[in-house]
């Protein structure tokens, strides 16, 4: 028997994706087989496209990359119970073993054995269809587009960093950097109740956006002096909980002044280079608590009764919508227009 075709958006080398007729996936008994709807394009997307590598993960075949994506169950597996075909479900892209020590302790993220969408060698969904087991598929309410859908994947991110730091109501935070995640990093401080959002970037259209999604007030690094604007701001109070997501070297160093004696630094961006000088004597004598931050575990259930009510509105990321057959130019966007794209989606089955 002969496999039914799909399209998918391959890309042979870096810098070049071509959409080409692949096998649809078949299921397997624990699987379900879910029509791609919307899918975006993640900073590691367009790093894989253009360097061929992240760190120790190295594309040496082709490859389909993307992994922030909503779609349709089509079928399902014969051991699949708890979701049926025509369901409307986010993808988690990360599927773990579940038995070993962090899997069992709840902090699944750290797995060893996680097989993750679009990390070389395992394909992405820039494709019609994809096969995933079905205990990382979350049902959709109505009120959700397919669009908030696969923003859950960098929301949770954001989601991750308020637990990882701990953030409340009673917090006021600050985040650096306003690309995708730090700006769905303020709708996940508005999801955890926290009222004063502080923000630094650079580019106005980002700083603009900010404001738009709720932000309190926005600070240029380049041009302003960020500590003392933030005790004016916060009435002497002081910043409870920095978040960074720049990866910016100045930015990280600088979380360990910027916050209030006793704060906490929650660090998501990574630096290009490992080695960033910290002032670790302030982060000594301030009594800072500083935490990394790996994607997210078990977010999405909490994501998903959050945006259920209105009020958190996550689609303003959204500045490009491309067709699969425009992977390439989508993809070529995201690379070349960094100051004026943030969150570009891709539309597998318009
Ligand atoms: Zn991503
Ligand atoms: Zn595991």
């Amino acid at each position: 028997m002969t496999a039914k075709m799909m399209n998918a958006a391959v890309m042979n080398q870096p810098l070049d994706i071509e959409l080409r007729q692949v096998p649809i996936p078949v299921p397997e008994d624990d699987e379900a087989l879910v029509k791609v709807y919307c899918i975006g394009i993640c900073g590691s997307d367009v790093h894989y496209y253009e360097h061929g590598r992240i760190g120790r993960y190295v594309v040496e075949k082709p490859i389909i990359l993307g992994h922030e994506l909503a779609g349709q169950v089509v079928s399902v597996g014969a051991a699949v119970t708890n979701v049926a075909a025509g369901d409307r479900v986010a993808v988690e892209p990360g599927v773990t073993c579940g038995r070993c020590e962090h899997c069992k302790s709840g902090r699944y993220n750290l797995c060893p054995d996680v097989v993750f969408m679009a990390t070389p060698p395992v394909d992405g969904a820039w494709a019609e269809y994809v096969t995933v087991r079905s205990d990382f598929l979350f049902k959709l309410p109505d009120s959700m587009s397919y669009e908030e859908g696969a923003l859950l994947e960098p929301l949770s991110v954001g989601m991750h960093a308020m637990i990882r730091g701990k953030v409340g109501p009673a917090d006021r935070l600050l985040i650096t950097g306003l690309g995708p995640i730090g700006l769905l990093a303020v709708q996940a401080a508005r999801i955890y109740g926290v009222n004063e959002i502080y923000a630094t970037d650079i580019v106005p259209f980002r700083q603009q956006l900010a404001l738009e999604m709720g932000v309190t007030a926005v600070l240029n690094p380049l041009t302003e002096d960020v500590q003392a604007r933030l005790e004016e701001l916060t009435g002497g109070q002081g910043i409870d909980v920095v978040v960074e997501t720049s990866g910016n070297g100045k930015a990280v160093a600088s979380t360990v002044s910027t916050v209030k004696r006793g704060g906490r630094v929650v660090l998501v961006g990574m630096p290009a280079v490992s080695e960033v000088p910290v002032d670790i004597n302030t982060l000594i004598d301030a009594e800072l608590d500083v935490y990394g931050l790996f994607r997210y575990a078990n977010t999405y259930p909490a994501a998903i009764q959050a945006l259920s009510r209105p009020g958190i509105d996550i689609e303003k990321v959204i500045t490009h919508k491309y067709d699969l057959k425009d992977t390439r130019e989508a993809v070529e966007m995201a690379r070349t227009q960094k100051d004026t794209s943030i969150k570009i989606m891709i539309y597998p089955n318009m």
